[in-house]
């Protein structure tokens, strides 16, 4: 991707920002060959690499076999952020990477309307801000609290509240339908939060719930 004045590319299909100790000498090596002069963790928990030089930024690319254009439409979730969880993190209460695994790998009925963000927090110090992200998870005692609708960009949104005390199963299946649904109500290019204005949780619920 490229902007008037400096070009940047950032790494998609981190795991949820972990990085391996072969993968951060892979990426050093990369940032050294290409004289990279900075590198960044986005919000999205993937790597950027600003400040390429255009040739540079071309062969990159072709040396990590990146598309040209990225699909922006597709089956899957745009990206899952996702915290520590109860795996690495004192105050978890559940297992925010796994989850977040596992929703990565749903595929869906067809192509989603619009990119769709999912935030995964292992607790309700929220860390991954779901209640902002369309799809939203966060772990209490009693199971996950799955929120819908939610949006960080120029017309921020809270997202509505779907379910709660969901096992891991009970999550991935009702995210699962939720989107199928979503794909199949919404309009080409509307995003969860201004199809949920629109379309309103009771109704929402309605479908998926019962
Ligand atoms: S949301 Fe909770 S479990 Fe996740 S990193 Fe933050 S404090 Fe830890």
């Amino acid at each position: 991707m490229t902007d008037n004045h400096k070009t940047y590319l950032v790494l998609p299909h981190l795991n949820a920002g972990l990085l391996s100790p072969e993968e951060l000498e892979q990426l050093a090596a990369l940032a050294r060959k290409y004289r990279i002069p900075k590198t960044k963790i986005t919000g999205a928990q993937r790597v950027a690499f600003l400040g390429m030089e255009p040739e540079a930024l071309e062969a990159m690319k072709v040396e990590l076999n990146i598309p040209a254009t990225p699909p922006h439409v597709r089956n899957r979730v745009h990206y899952v952020q996702a915290c520590p969880g109860n795996t690495w993190c004192q105050f978890g209460q559940g297992d925010a990477l796994d989850l977040g695994e596992r929703i990565k790998q749903v595929e869906l009925d067809g192509p989603l309307p619009y990119k769709v963000k999912v935030g995964i927090s292992g607790c309700r110090f929220c860390c991954c801000e779901s209640w902002m992200r369309d799809v939203g998870l966060t772990a209490e005692k009693k199971g996950w609290r799955f929120s819908f609708g939610g949006n960080a960009a120029g017309r921020p949104r809270i997202g509505d509240l779907v379910a709660e005390g969901l096992s891991d199963d009970e999550a991935v299946a009702l995210v699962t339908k939720t989107l199928n649904y979503y794909l199949h109500a919404a309009k080409f290019k509307t995003r969860s939060a201004r199809f949920m204005e629109r379309f309103g949780i009771s109704a929402l619920k309605t479908a998926v719930l019962g």
